[in-house]
């Protein structure tokens, strides 16, 4: 086993509660390499299910969480100056083409568009990484996947992947989870009893309600994780819940006021 990619691996098993077929159509997605996207609001299970079908799977996982000054640089790699003269090294997206990984790109519309030059020729039938400062072209390993996610609600005319990137992937939807299932994840990864996780998700079903009325994107998962992990800790609920759910959310007093009833609604 080559040590590069071995810390990589996803060695013990995530907890991912299945929603619907993703797990199966991601198997088959992965059968034949097809290059896959992951929509859905943040916070929602993206990276989650990811690092739970590369752990299924048995291949490495590489995620780069994208932001706007990254260049295609930071994803292919760079010459180093050391002491004994410069030296290639592999930026993320190189390692897991030259070792098989799946690499995944969390956020891609943030990069810089010159990022998507580089995933191009490696989601056609092509699977090519050139690596044109060092004169090189790395045929992707035959385990190689690439997979980006996408939130639909943060695009805006200046900023959106073009139909030519778009239409080079499959796509998953990811939304916040059904009612009781949510309660189960949020139980399960802090220890709150049914009851709480019940009102946690309710709160936040009542936020999400005004997405679009004054709040740009609603309560997710992993707030509802934050917050049930404060109560676990003894922080009282309502406490929990404006630190964890209601403060990140909104500046906006009215809106942080009709959030706080819903919590005392609960809570
Ligand atoms: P995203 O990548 O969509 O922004 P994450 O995958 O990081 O979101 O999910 C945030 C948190 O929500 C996770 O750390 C996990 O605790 C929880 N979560 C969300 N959906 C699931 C799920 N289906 N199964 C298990 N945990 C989940």
């Amino acid at each position: 086993m080559n040590g590069v990619i071995d810390q990589y691996r996803v060695e013990q098993k995530p907890y991912y509660h299945t929603v619907a077929d993703e797990v199966d159509l991601y198997e088959a997605a992965y059968g034949v390499r097809m290059p896959m996207m992951l929509k859905g609001p943040t916070g929602c299970g993206k990276t989650r299910f990811v690092e739970y079908m590369a752990w299924k799977l048995g291949k490495p996982l590489i995620t780069v969480a994208c932001n706007e000054d990254m260049t295609a640089s930071d994803l292919v790699g760079r010459f180093l100056l050391d002491v004994s003269g410069t030296r290639w090294q592999d930026g993320p997206l190189a390692i897991a083409a030259r070792y098989g990984a799946i690499c995944y790109l969390d956020e891609v519309v943030e990069a810089r568009q010159d990022t998507t030059v580089v995933i191009h020729p490696l989601t056609d039938n092509r699977r090519v990484l050139p690596l044109e400062k060092k004169g090189e072209l790395i045929h992707a390993h035959p385990d190689f996947q690439l997979v980006i996610s996408y939130n639909p609600g943060y695009q805006s005319l200046m900023k959106d992947l073009k139909q030519s990137t778009k239409q080079r992937f499959g796509a998953l939807d990811f939304n916040y989870p059904e009612h009781a299932v949510e309660m189960e994840i949020v139980s399960h990864e802090t220890g709150v009893p049914r009851e709480v996780s019940d009102k946690l998700v309710s709160i936040a079903e009542r936020a999400r309600n005004l997405k679009g009325h004054g709040l740009d994107e609603g309560i997710s998962t992993r707030m509802l994780v934050y917050a049930g992990s404060l109560i676990a800790k003894g922080v009282d609920p309502q406490n929990a819940c404006r630190v964890a759910l209601v403060r990140p959310i909104t500046d906006d007093p009215d809106m942080r006021d009709a959030l706080d009833a819903a919590v005392t609604t609960f809570f």
